[in-house]
């Protein structure tokens, strides 16, 4: 099957796509491994994307993404790919399964999964009390102690985020100021169940059967200690959804596609929006701008060649 842009990844920035390039009758086709929405739906509430005054649950602002572009003519599908081919005027995708389709234009919306610590107990213990995803295990921790590692804007919104459940919840951070935004720094050092251990990493995840240890090092001290907890969330940043590419686009030097300001990468008829992209501000109202911006390019690049 031939379309005019294949979309890859379902994230905001991919429906957006979606939604420009179906209202500019491009015959479109978002391809999603999982279900549309992307990280979005891993985060609880949403409070930072204009026009929702009050908020909006990450998943319910996916869902109406979907929906909108959906209703302008955009096909999705669930599928991974396997295998892109860009060589030739027509690029080619593969999905897991052999289905083949054909299109003018990609759109790679790929999106980052979560940096993995890399610390003993980490791979023993995922699933069984050490997660990425606070609002999908956040409520098996309910009174607990539990830990949230980094100091970012996810570490800081998740471990506020976990306190609906949690009894305590401590704040690991590397350093002695956080990265996150000023407005969740306010709301978390106001908060009675968070407490924040600074200058510290986390070395080892111990227990039987389930985690009840993490131990920590203070790097200004040298001083270990050992933290009694039964939950470990890990938000210490994200790597791009690239591998797939095998090098085919141009990518800098931690994997992020590089494009120029249309979206446009170093292949000709090849955009990349969204997290996977190097730039300086990762969120939703980013990466719907750029989803918007890949998708007027595309329309351009087709309109121009063939
Ligand atoms: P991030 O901004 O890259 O922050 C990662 C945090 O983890 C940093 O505090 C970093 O410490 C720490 N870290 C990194 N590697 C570590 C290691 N090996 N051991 C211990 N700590 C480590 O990642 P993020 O918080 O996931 O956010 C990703 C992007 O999404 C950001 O652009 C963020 O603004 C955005 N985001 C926005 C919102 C929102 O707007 N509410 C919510 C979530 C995410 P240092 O500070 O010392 O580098």
């Amino acid at each position: 099957m031939t379309y005019d842009v294949i979309i890859i990844g379902g994230g905001p920035a991919g429906l957006t796509a979606g939604l420009y390039a179906s209202r500019a009758r491009l015959k479109s086709l978002l391809i999603e491994k999982g279900l549309p929405g992307g990280l979005v739906t891993t985060t609880e509430w949403v409070e930072n994307y204009p026009g929702f005054e009050e908020g909006i649950l990450g998943v319910e602002l996916a869902m109406k993404m979907e929906k909108q572009a959906v209703k302008f003519g955009l096909e999705i599908i669930q599928g991974a790919v396997t295998g892109i081919s860009l060589n030739d005027k027509l690029k080619e995708i593969t999905l897991e399964g052999g289905a083949r389709y054909l299109a003018k234009s990609i759109i790679l919306c790929t999106g980052a999964h979560p940096r993995l610590l890399q610390i003993e107990g980490e791979d023993e213990f995922r699933g069984k009390g050490v997660s990425y995803c606070a609002t999908c295990d956040g409520a098996f921790f309910r009174d607990k102690t539990i830990a949230v590692v980094g100091g970012g804007d996810s570490a800081v919104q998740e471990a506020i985020f976990l306190t609906k459940f949690a009894g305590l919840v401590y704040v690991i951070h590397r350093r002695d100021k956080l990265r996150s935004e000023k407005i969740l720094q306010e709301r978390a050092f106001s908060n009675p169940k968070i407490k924040f251990i600074w200058d510290s990493v986390a070395e080892k995840i111990a227990g039987e059967g389930g985690v009840n240890a993490l131990h920590i090092r203070n790097l200004k001290t040298g001083e270990k200690s050992e933290l009694a907890v039964h939950g470990i969330f890990i938000y210490i940043g994200y790597n791009p959804n690239t591998e797939m590419l095998g090098g085919m686009v141009e990518t800098n030097g931690n994997n992020y596609i590089v494009t120029d300001e249309n979206m446009a990468t170093n292949v000709p008829g090849v955009y990349a929006a969204g997290d996977v992209r190097s730039k300086p501000l990762k969120q939703i109202t980013t990466a719907v701008g750029e989803g918007a911006t890949a998708a007027m390019a595309a329309v351009k690049y087709i309109e121009e060649n063939f």
